[in-house]
């Protein structure tokens, strides 16, 4: 690995700049879901095991550069107090000699980052800032790792820095499912429509044997090679864009699966009457929800002979039942071959975790990323500015 973990550093006696993702969902002022918080335990217990004290940097919400006192990390206080079972020292307004006015096994929590305007802009001046803050820069925010903001890029440069737990494993999953992988590689790209995932597909047609497409992306695939694909959510202006993709997967000797059987209805509702038949017989009324039995069944194949499973995007619209069949059958099955030792399947983005969920499969996988937008530029084969700083640092 070309980064540092927590392992590599000497934390006793100094104050850890720890940049964290702690962007909770808040209802009525009160957080309605601590997950990501519960994240981030084992990062700040290893920092004070270290007898580091942890000073938190964290965003909360999108202020744009000005105090918003609704979006104060106030309001995440109780919440951080209660899942780590002790207190937290907040911190508005803070300078270096408040910072070690505080006890060494403090944990103490800066006001959010993003009250700044130099904080996106990732000013220098800010980045020299927070550096005055602690001795060593810990970022454990893979989440944030594609912008490169003063908190999350900038200051890594003036610190000595590692990863933290959270952005270790996150790191290590998916090093492990695209750079370094076991073979055969599969791949399932799934969602809305191809138009947001070109990049995408594009870097994932180099990297995996086998790519699934689903969703109301296969259907986009569909009609690209002249399929009537009637009602159904297509992007018929993105035929070449299908077609590119095709050459580079012929190229690479990526195998692409489309589905061979639909599910199709003519209303997007649950329940709504529906039937099976082949891809190329949606009727011109009625609307491709989901993948049939005939291609889960392809795709459950491909799964038997794999080793690793990308995953990203559904297999049909599985917010609505019985639409969701496909996406749930094939989660199923990943998770059994995961719990057998006989594959290793990373999963995450945007709807993807939801999904999973549902098909009570999310948490016999190997690894799901809660990242979101950062995960899906690791899957385009962007290079985050948050890690790229970390593999600099010396
Ligand atoms: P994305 O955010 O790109 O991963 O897309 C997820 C969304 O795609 C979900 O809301 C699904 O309901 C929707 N979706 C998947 N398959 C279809 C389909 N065949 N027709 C319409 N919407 C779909």
């Amino acid at each position: 690995m070309a980064w540092k973990t927590l392992d590599d550093m000497d934390l006793a006696g100094k104050r850890v700049l720890t940049r964290v993702d702690i962007n909770v969902p808040v209802e009525d002022g009160k957080v309605t879901d601590t997950t990501r918080i519960e994240r981030i335990l084992p990062t700040i217990g290893d920092i004070l095991g270290k007898g580091g004290t942890p000073v938190l940097l964290a965003h909360f919400g999108r202020p744009k550069g000005k105090v918003v006192p609704e979006m104060s990390l106030r309001t995440v206080q109780p919440a951080l107090e209660d899942c780590l079972g002790r207190e937290v020292t907040f911190v508005e307004k803070p300078d270096r000699a408040v910072i070690d006015a505080q006890p060494q096994d403090a944990v103490i929590l800066v006001e959010n980052t993003r009250f700044s305007p130099m904080e996106e802009n990732n000013d220098p001046q800010m980045a020299q800032f927070l550096a005055s803050l602690g001795d060593v820069y810990v970022n454990d925010a893979f989440s944030a790792a594609h912008r490169a903001h003063a908190s999350t890029e900038g200051v890594a440069h003036l610190l000595p820095s590692c990863a933290g737990r959270l952005m270790e494993a996150e790191l290590r999953a998916l090093e492990g499912a695209l750079t370094t992988p076991d073979r055969p590689v599969v791949a399932i790209v799934g969602g809305a429509k191809v138009s947001t995932k070109i990049d995408l597909l594009a870097n994932l047609v180099r990297k995996v044997d086998v790519l699934v497409i689903g969703g109301g992306m296969a259907n986009t695939f569909l009609a690209a090679q002249g399929i009537d694909v009637g009602k159904s959510l297509a992007e018929h202006e993105m035929t070449d864009t299908v077609s590119d993709i095709m050459d580079q997967a012929g190229e690479a000797s990526c195998e692409i699966l489309l589905p061979t059987d639909v599910v199709v209805a003519k209303a997007f509702e649950a329940g709504a009457e529906h039937e099976t038949v082949a891809a190329d017989a949606c009727p011109p009324d009625a609307m491709i929800l989901d993948a049939g039995p005939e291609s889960v069944k392809r795709i459950v194949a491909a799964f038997e002979d794999a080793r690793t499973l990308v995953w990203n995007g559904p297999l049909g619209a599985f917010e609505i039942e019985p639409f969701d069949t496909a996406t749930n059958a094939a989660a199923r099955r990943a998770a059994e071959l995961t719990e057998a030792g006989r594959l290793v399947s990373i999963a995450g983005g945007g709807d993807t975790v939801s999904a999973l969920n549902r098909a009570g499969a999310a948490e016999r996988f190997s690894y799901v990323s809660t990242a979101g937008g950062a995960f899906l530029e690791w899957l385009e084969g962007k290079t985050l500015p948050g890690v790229a700083a970390l593999e600099q640092a010396d």
